[in-house]
């Protein structure tokens, strides 16, 4: 995950960091899971939403701590991790549908390489390129065989023009201080006729709206810009890429968000199951009897989140979406 720059800090607070219009208004105050809080605003013109003022360097060292990731060898339990590995496979599958023999594809933000192990599974002629910044899921990345890892972060790395005929961002757009720069920096990069893939939070989905500040996905302060798909997408078009595809449809993500949302709106220790999932038995501890609590109220949860689930991806408003952009073959670098 791509871990913002220091620079983040100067932005304006009223100004929004995708459109730079400046109808911005209160939408609550956003609370991780040590109980700081994070003042968001949202954008009256392209509906993006901010915390604001940016969170401080030291708040987001502390935030991309190891717990963030996991502290045991992969970042959730075997079950958990074979859902995720199901969810690779599947979106590596659409992708590659297409692409030449010799085919250059871009992970930014790779995390532990998982995406562009499944790629590099299902196209063997790929040349798989992951940008991640040191750490333990840079380690797990670099055990990925034939992934060429750069180290750093998007503004840190730079590449030719048209170096990439894929370029995917899984869930890492939300992390970044700049998401307008870093989007015209990636069209930049793709070939004629490449394809972009995004996968990120809707800001606008039924989950969102409903749960407020209790929302799993907004979770602050590493979450610092979340720009919704109609936004997104008209940005893309305005590059002179097509929209091929969109997909409201992300159980692996979508359902538990239904569930920890459920749970925040009840219990004021933030996200206390989705930490205990990864393991992260530093938090809260002391809460013996909750985890029993938690889980008996998210197998409840389960059945009439999946209902919802499906009602929110028939109404294209599902808690994240996956969209994937194609530039036109005649595209031309200038
Ligand atoms: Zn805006």
């Amino acid at each position: 995950m791509t871990v913002p720059s220091a620079t983040g800090t100067s932005i304006s607070t009223a100004i929004c960091p995708f459109c730079t219009g400046n109808a911005t208004r209160n939408h609550g105050v956003a609370v991780d899971e040590s109980g700081s809080r994070f003042p968001l605003r949202q954008c009256g013109d392209c509906g993006t939403g901010f915390l604001s003022p940016p969170p401080s360097d030291a708040e987001l060292t502390r935030a991309y701590a190891t717990s963030y990731y996991g502290e045991g060898d992969t970042k959730f339990g075997g079950g958990i991790e074979g859902l995720r590995d199901f969810a690779a496979a599947g979106r590596a599958r659409n992708l590659v549908s297409g692409l030449p023999g010799r085919a250059r594809v871009l992970d930014v933000g790779c995390g532990d390489g998982r995406f562009l192990r499944w790629l590099g599974k299902q196209h063997t002629g790929l040349e798989l390129h992951g940008i991640e910044l040191p750490g333990p899921a840079a380690e797990r990345a670099a055990r990925v065989p034939g992934l060429v890892l750069h180290s750093g972060t998007l503004n840190t790395t730079n590449f030719e023009d048209a170096s990439f005929d894929v370029i995917s961002l899984v869930h890492v757009i939300e992390h970044l201080p700049d998401p307008a720069a870093a989007l015209d920096r990636l069209v930049r990069w793709l070939g004629p006729g490449g394809k972009l893939f995004l996968a990120f939070p809707n800001f606008e989905s039924w989950q969102a709206t409903w749960f407020g500040t209790d929302w799993f996905h907004l979770d602050p302060p590493r979450h610092l810009t979340l720009v919704p798909p109609r936004s997104v997408i008209r940005r893309m078009q305005t590059s002179g890429l097509k929209l091929i595809h969109q997909r409201h449809w992300c159980p692996e993500q979508n359902l538990f968000g239904w569930i920890q949302s459920a749970l925040n709106a009840c219990d004021r220790h933030r996200n206390f199951l989705y930490e205990r999932l990864k393991r992260n038995r530093g938090y809260h501890a002391e809460r013996t009897i909750a985890p029993a609590v938690h889980l008996a109220a998210a197998a409840a949860l389960t059945i009439p989140s999946l209902l919802l689930d499906a009602a929110a991806a028939a109404f294209r408003s599902g808690a994240t979406v996956e969209l994937t952009f194609q530039k036109s073959p005649s595209d031309h670098v200038s």
